[in-house]
């Protein structure tokens, strides 16, 4: 009689390897009490996903504050997908984030003793494990060909019973080691299913970090775990990968959860311990039509792709603290308390995890940024808008590059206090707000009409500003008397000095020295809105002043 032990040799002839020699091979790690050793696992199918964004942020940062491994492995065993040099972008995109493995896939090579760790080449590794499956009559062939699944599909719709390859309708199941071989050498396409003993009347408890104990249908499909190709499919991955590779905490998101009972009892044949397994949330949108919650979508919001904050010159620890907003209830209050404070102070707890799926809050994460651009010292700030300027804007290239030392005065204005001040969201928001600082730029901007107070006459701004210029003394002028000697220069010009007293009588005046520092304001900043004007007023200097305010004169 032909047995399964020989049809394991008869499948994988090339296989001498046991799986005691794969356990000697890859070690159990020797760890601190509490280490995780977590992973992401991505698909090479395309951009980073701001979802993937976020679970390899999680992996890494329980990894990290448990002193234990994060490391990075490639999951391209769906060759049809795999997009190509996209695994290494993923790897690059991630150390634009500062997450960095500690062993794996690294793009152009691997590192690390559990190697290799992208899962193409991990194919003999799984033919170890699948040949004592069929050994122990855990696995088997199937030759179901494409028309009897479907056929199979429709009797089971038709009787409404649960859909797949189980119990009655698991065909193959019955051929015995004898037909195998010989369907086999008849040249019968075939994959390799896994044989459950599950039973769908049962349930199992298994928990999860974050969503405490759940109740599953014990599983009982037959499922593939070894396709045509020659490559498992990923239930099957996980349970070796994760084994050998010594994962104690599986963090992915929560559409898994619904294959769980089949990764548990993998493991259960196995005897092999299951890593703990953490579902995460996933982010979703209220979509614009419908008004329905839904998941991020590649195809309709610019915010599922990572590239996107990229370009937008998002700060990277904006985006790093915004998504752990996303992750712990309890972030958004350790921020306000500690906005300098780096995200590996924040200890991530499983406890704080939120469960709804969050929803992607664009002006949270506007705010987020402002205030950790707000709160960059110049020099970081600059080295970082110059970092993203080089790659999207020859402007903000150009204003750096023209005197470094001057941009650094310019976006430090009110930058070096207590409270800074908050002007830019995002890097492409540095240009708008700083152009009319740049000689050439702001005469540009004279060939619109200067947003002057229509109810204040050109004569009087022409007063007002010839007067600024003839009394201005930056030398010896600090910003209080700067601010005392605009008052006095705005009653010489019948601008009332006091608000309250305008308001009662305000024909009497031109208006109130606001309104006569708004008109300094708008000739030298061709804008109704600008940071401090004493530092504008330093930094440009009398000569550019005067200049600025002849020119403008001159239009009126
Ligand atoms: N390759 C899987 C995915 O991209 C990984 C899931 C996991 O982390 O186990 O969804």
């Amino acid at each position: 009689m032909f047995t399964k032990e020989e049809l394991a040799e008869f499948l994988f002839p090339e296989i001498h390897e046991t799986l005691e020699d794969l356990e000697k091979r890859y070690p159990r790690r020797q760890l601190k009490e509490g280490a995780y050793v977590t992973r992401f696992a991505p698909s090479p199918t395309g951009f980073l996903h701001t979802g993937s964004l976020f679970t390899a942020l999680i992996a890494y940062r329980f990894a990290k504050q448990s002193d234990g491994v994060y490391f990075f492995r490639l999951e391209d065993t769906d060759q049809k997908r795999e997009i190509a040099g996209t695994g290494l972008d993923l790897v690059k995109q991630l150390k634009n984030f500062g997450i960095v493995s500690d062993e794996g896939y690294f793009g152009d090579h691997e590192e690390g003793n559990y190697a290799p760790y992208v899962q193409s080449k991990r194919a003999d590794i799984y033919k170890v494990v699948i040949k004592e499956l069929i050994k122990r009559g855990r696995a088997y062939p199937c030759f179901c060909t494409k028309e009897e699944m479907e056929e199979m599909r429709a009797k089971q719709e038709a009787k409404k019973e649960i859909p797949g390859y189980y119990g009655e309708y698991a065909k193959c199941r019955n051929l015995t080691p004898e037909q195998a071989k010989q369907y086999i050498e008849e040249g019968k396409p075939y994959v390799i299913r896994f044989r459950s003993e599950g039973n769908h009347l049962n349930h199992i408890r298994v928990h999860d970090e974050i969503r405490g104990d759940m109740d599953l249908t014990e599983n009982d499909q037959d499922i593939v775990i070894y396709k045509s190709d020659g490559l498992p499919t990923y239930h099957f991955a996980h349970l070796v990968d994760d084994h050998f590779m010594g994962t104690n905490l599986v963090t992915r998101g929560e559409e898994w959860i619904s294959s769980l009972a089949i990764h548990i009892e993998l493991f259960k044949t196995m005897g092999w311990q299951a890593p703990k397994y953490a579902h995460l949330p996933v982010i979703m949108v209220t979509d614009k039509e419908s008004g329905n919650r839904r998941k991020l979508s590649k195809r309709k919001d610019p915010e599922a792709a990572v590239s996107f904050f990229l370009e937008q010159g998002y700060p990277k620890d904006g985006v790093l603290k915004y998504l752990m907003t996303i992750a712990n209830s309890n972030f958004e209050a350790w921020l306000l308390e500690n906005p300098k404070s780096d995200i590996s102070s924040f200890k991530l707890s499983f406890e704080k995890f939120s469960l709804d799926g969050a929803l992607f809050d664009m002006p949270k994460l506007d705010n987020i940024s402002k205030e950790v651009l707000g709160n960059m010292d110049k020099k970081t700030f600059t080295d970082q808008a110059y970092e993203w300027a080089k790659e999207y804007s020859e402007e903000l290239t150009s204003f750096i590059e023209r005197d470094r030392a001057h941009f650094e005065e310019i976006i430090n204005i009110e930058r070096d206090q207590e409270k800074p001040r908050k002007d830019y969201n995002k890097f492409s928001d540095v240009c708008d707000k700083i152009r009319f600082f740049f000689p050439d730029k702001y005469d540009a901007l004279l060939s619109s009409p200067l947003p002057f107070n229509e109810f204040i006459s050109h004569d009087v701004i022409k007063e007002v500003l010839q007067d600024f210029v003839a009394s201005l003394d930056l030398e010896h002028q600090d910003e209080t008397s700067w601010f005392e000697s605009m008052k006095v220069l705005g009653l010489r010009h019948n601008f009332c000095d006091d608000r309250k007293v305008y308001k009662k009588d305000p024909t009497s005046y031109n208006g109130w020295y606001a309104d006569c520092i708004s008109i300094v304001r708008i000739a030298l900043c061709a804008s109704t809105q600008s940071p401090k004007m004493f530092d504008v007023l330093r930094i440009l200097g009398k000569e550019e002043i005067q200049r600025r305010v002849e020119k403008v004169i001159s239009l009126l």
